[in-house]
């Protein structure tokens, strides 16, 4: 089949590349001409692991092809997807711009029929919006399916080819039709199609996102409760998720959620509910706690240093709001270095991959570490941001070396609370005892 992406960002040049990786043609337009012509010249824009295999295999296989002529792109496509930015308008609500314009402009391009897939995180309704603009501007025959995407940033490419399920919701046999058989590769090895309305499509987004959230964050409150009472998270999770109506996952304390989807879809979920004069007080409750816990480590680093950090050194490993991605949105490393700037700190960070993207906001106002050892060169105190892997299994004594105190603020549990002991220093992670 011949598919039209439009959007090649972390969703769209992902669904793109799988979608070719599954036999289709897949066109993939992008306004950003840069990115475009680099595309065009095999450079990869983001970091995605086994991304940068696939792209080039289905490039060289001529099934994978970039531009940024919609036209060009819809006069060879039957299904059109719609991988755009959704970000939050000032008032937390989905800014619907993106998707609304490039819904108006295949209107004013198409000379016959398509399927319009949303992929984009958008708000209940948005699929009647986009059919709105488009038959505004064409009476050629359309559908709008709503097809949203479940990707995990880091696994994307895993979590693309291997999906827990697909859903999809329409209205149109034809457009069921078409989605069916563009997903048949996955059908065929058992992952699940779940056909359903357009507005319940839209909402099991919102709703999957927003329950992580809740769920991440309810296990912080209890973690910073074990804290008062003497109680060990790691302890009361393994406890807890031995239930197999709770499970394991996300159930990891830390230092908030950040990322592109999770903060913005519940404000934009609690802000759908309240246009319609419904008040999801859970989700509000939500985003006041993760905004205290992003940086509630700040507050026990300036205890340990008697309340001034004027000056102090801190290196801070991991920038990414997560590990294995270059994604810097709303990531918990910047709310600590911006407040721990404003308090005087001088920091030096280091990240295997988004150093570049923090580079573009804060520049210079902190340093750059070439290796996770450079950064500690001189350090009063380490802060650990992201649980990058290569953070795991560390060499203390080179850091016991590097630094001019042992300590550590440990925004991501990453260390069994002996092993920091054995090594003598200060560790101070979220819901477990301080070693002192
Ligand atoms: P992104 O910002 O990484 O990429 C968006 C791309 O769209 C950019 O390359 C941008 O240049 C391009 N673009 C903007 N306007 C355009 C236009 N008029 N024509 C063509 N291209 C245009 O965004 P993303 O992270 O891929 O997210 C896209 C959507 O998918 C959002 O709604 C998001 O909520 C949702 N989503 C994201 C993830 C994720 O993990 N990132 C997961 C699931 C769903």
């Amino acid at each position: 089949m011949n598919i039209t992406i439009v959007g090649t960002g972390y969703v769209g040049l992902v669904t793109g590349t799988t979608l070719a990786e599954l036999g289709n043609s897949v066109y993939c337009v992008d306004i950003d001409e840069k990115k475009v012509e680099g595309m065009k010249n095999g450079i990869v824009p983001i970091y995605e692991p086994n991304l940068e295999e696939m792209f080039h295999r289905n490039i060289q296989s001529q099934r994978l092809f970039f531009t940024t002529n919609l036209k060009e792109a819809l006069d060879k496509s039957e299904v059109v997807y719609l991988a755009l930015p959704t970000p939050p308008g000032e008032d937390g609500s989905a800014d619907l711009s993106y998707v609304l314009s490039v819904a108006n402009s295949i209107g004013e391009l198409m000379t016959e029929y398509k399927v319009i897939v949303n992929k984009s995180t958008v708000p209940v309704g948005t699929a009647e919006k986009v059919k709105e603009v488009i038959s505004s501007k064409t009476n050629i025959p359309f559908d709008v399916v709503s097809n949203p995407e479940f990707l995990r940033e880091g696994f994307a490419v895993e979590d693309s080819m291997n999906p827990a399920r697909v859903v999809v919701g329409s209205s149109s046999e034809r457009a069921k039709n078409i989605m069916s058989k563009i997903y048949q590769p996955f059908t065929n090895t058992g992952i699940p199609i779940i056909f359903m309305d357009e507005k319940s499509s839209e909402l099991t987004k919102y709703a999957s996102n927003s329950f992580l959230a809740v769920k991440i964050t309810f296990m912080n409150e209890i973690a910073n409760y074990c804290e008062k009472v003497g109680a060990d998270v790691d302890k009361v999770r393994l406890g807890m998720g031995s239930d197999d109506r709770i499970g394991h996952r996300f159930l990891f304390p830390g230092i908030g959620y950040g990322g592109s989807c999770f903060p913005k879809d519940v404000k934009a979920l609690i802000k759908s509910g309240k246009q319609e004069d419904f008040n999801f007080q859970i989700l509000e409750a939500t985003e006041n706690v993760n905004t205290t816990q992003k940086v509630i480590l700040v507050s026990d680093i300036e205890k340990y240093f008697g309340g001034d950090l004027n000056g102090k050194k801190i290196a801070i490993w991991g920038l990414a709001f997560k590990a294995n991605t270059d994604d810097i949105r709303e990531a918990s490393s910047l709310d600590n270095i911006n407040l721990l700037l404003k308090k005087g700190a001088k920091i030096t960070a280091y990240d295997l991959v988004a150093e570049n993207n923090v580079r573009q906001i804060i520049g210079d106002q902190i340093q750059y570490a070439k290796t996770m050892y450079d950064a500690l060169e001189g350090a009063d105190a380490l802060f650990i941001a992201t649980e990058w892997p290569e953070f795991k299994n560390p060499n203390f004594d080179l850091m016991a070396e590097k630094m001019n105190n042992k300590v550590i603020f440990d925004g991501r549990n990453m260390y069994p609370l002996e092993v920091p002991r054995q090594h003598g220093f200060y560790y101070k992670s979220i819901g477990r005892q301080t070693i002192l």
